[in-house]
């Protein structure tokens, strides 16, 4: 039985002796997103594949940056790096935050997360250094749509991020492919 490295190497060749037309583009893409869009969504399984197309976008038109939750915790963390990446050396122009429906990190907390990562082998004194932080962002998620409202503001509000960039915040079901508009960045200029 091939490991699950070696099945997805198998893929891999067979994906690119026959690499289907829509990726086969006679003129290599910008990497420059050419909608001037960065997404910022959530690691969710469910999404992938889903709603980059819910959403009318395709490949070459957005940069998207995802993590658990789409949450952002503090005022330079990796999100806010690649937004501003995103912004000032990729050309984007407008920012989407898309949670979704039935997001896993609405159940997870801190304290359960802690005791697995101790079960697994985890130094607890390595735990102890970042326990605020994962208090911080673990404890305080309990809305999927509470979160995009917070994460959108805090992009909004950092110094980092141009006045003129607008940033909205949806939320997505991940069963039905729909939209819902929580934060209409054209109104928070
Ligand atoms: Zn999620």
């Amino acid at each position: 039985m091939p490991n699950t490295l070696d099945q997805l190497l198998a893929a891999n060749r067979k994906f690119v002796e026959n690499l289907p037309l829509e990726f086969a583009s006679p003129t290599p893409l910008s990497s420059k997103p050419n909608r001037r869009l960065a997404l910022f969504t959530c690691m969710d399984t469910r999404l992938v594949s889903f709603l980059e197309p819910a959403l009318g976008i395709r490949r070459g038109e957005a940069k998207v940056i995802k993590n658990a939750g789409n949450s952002i915790t503090d005022s330079f963390d990796a999100t806010i790096r690649s937004l501003i990446v995103a912004i000032f050396e990729l050309d984007v122009k407008e920012i989407l935050v898309i949670g979704h429906l039935n997001c896993g990190m609405a159940e997870a907390n801190s304290e359960q997360l802690k005791t697995r990562m101790i079960d697994r082998g985890i130094h607890p004194a390595a735990i102890k250094v970042v326990e605020e932080e994962l208090e911080k962002w673990l404890d305080q998620f309990h809305h999927p749509e509470d979160n995009v409202e917070k994460v959108a503001a805090r992009i909004r509000s950092s110094p980092f991020i141009p006045r003129d960039v607008p940033v909205h915040g949806l939320i997505f079901d991940p069963h039905t492919g729909e939209i819902q508009v929580v934060v209409n960045g054209y109104e928070s200029f």
